[in-house]
């Protein structure tokens, strides 16, 4: 079917939990909005589009999402300017991606249409769950999954694809502390590292947490043939400012091509830094920070932006860097983007997308 002159139909909460969110003290992922959007696909096509109340949803055992990880997401944020628009940051560059995760892990691609419009009418709806609060923000959360009840291994037939948003505050964002992992990998090169894969993340857990043990926040994924380059830093892509260069490391199929990664390129291009996207060896970043030459490190993502990294490990040893006020690109890169986001600086690519 077609939506796009439909209006999706919408079933509205009796009464609104609105009035029970404290919005000074929000944990991230914990209180999510009224509504949710809803398409299942089946029969070869998406059906059926509706925005329901925010709640639990039946699931046999057998669901094949539960069984083989059939399973990807998303995550974008939506913020309300000083005229009370809500404005949405790169949204299709995010369905872009889970239409590239889908590909992956053979699931159907979702049309444009199809997610612009629920998107579009449950933000509508929910409207007064947009924070206005300088820093804060509504977490966006698209996710897909397979919904056979079907246990043999074969790509499903059917999907389920939602849409959730949670009011989120303030990042805080204190300077990480992040080791080099030598021996785990996160993805390797023809696997599914590309993909907002949930899997992805369930075998992440365990060499971040045995990381956290040995007191680092975080780590650095290096490449699994040699554990000799770097790819990311846990769920953010990584940038390191050397010798007056921003440089990253380049894209792949073992690493998220994150949004907010190519948008600190581009702004950090447009602000006359000189930028480069190549191989990083682990070698080269401490070799910089011994000769005093690496100035800046930092992550990059969609729940921080940019995280600061203070210190990195490497085969025994700390690496300290340079205090935060003192980082040239990561801080003018950075309050560029919050301007550009939050409507008060000239969207020159286009990025802003107004409700
Ligand atoms: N790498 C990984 C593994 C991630 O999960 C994320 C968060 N989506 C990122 C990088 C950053 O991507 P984005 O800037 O699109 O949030």
């Amino acid at each position: 079917m077609s939506v796009d002159t439909l209006t999706i139909p919408t079933q509205r909460v009796a009464k609104s939990r609105i009035s029970e969110v404290d919005f000074d003290n929000l944990q991230f992922g914990k209180t999510f909005s009224d509504h949710m959007f809803v398409v299942d696909y089946k029969d070869g096509a998406w059906q059926n589009p509706q925005v329901l109340p925010y709640g639990d949803m039946p699931l046999s055992p057998a669901t094949s999402s539960l069984h083989y990880g059939q399973a990807i997401f998303e995550g974008m944020k939506a913020y309300k300017n000083g005229d009370g628009d809500i404005l949405l940051f790169r949204p299709l560059a995010n369905l872009q991606r889970l239409n590239k995760s889908a590909e992956r892990l053979c699931m159907p691609e979702l049309p444009e249409e199809l997610f612009m419009q629920g998107l579009e009418q449950l933000l509508r709806l929910d409207a007064d769950w947009v924070p206005a609060k300088e820093g804060s923000s509504l977490y966006i959360r698209p996710l897909m999954f397979a919904t056979d009840n079907f246990i043999g291994v074969r790509p499903s037939l059917t999907y389920r694809f939602l849409i959730i948003t949670c009011p989120v505050g303030k990042y805080y964002d204190k300077p990480v502390k992040v080791a080099v992992e030598p021996n785990y990998v996160r993805s390797a090169e023809g696997g599914a590292g590309y993909a907002k894969a949930a899997g992805n993340y369930a075998a992440a857990l365990l060499p971040s947490r045995k990381m956290q043990e040995k007191g680092y926040d975080q780590l650095i994924w290096t490449d699994a043939k040699e554990h000799k380059y770097v790819e990311e830093s846990g769920t953010m892509n990584i940038m390191f400012v050397m010798d007056d260069v921003l440089v990253t490391p380049s894209l792949s199929t073992s690493i998220l091509h994150g949004v907010t990664r190519d948008s600190v390129l581009q702004v950090a291009k447009d602000l006359g830094f000189r930028v480069e996207e190549r191989r990083v060896a682990v070698d080269e970043v401490i070799a910089a920070q011994q000769a005093g030459k690496l100035t800046e490190a930092f992550g990059t993502g969609t729940a921080a932006i940019i995280s600061q990294i203070a210190l990195i490990h490497h085969n025994g040893q700390d690496y300290e860097l340079p205090p935060v006020e003192t980082r040239k690109v990561s801080n003018q890169v950075g309050a560029q983007l919050d301007k550009i986001r939050t409507g008060q600086a000239p969207d020159t690519h286009n990025w802003v997308y107004k409700i």
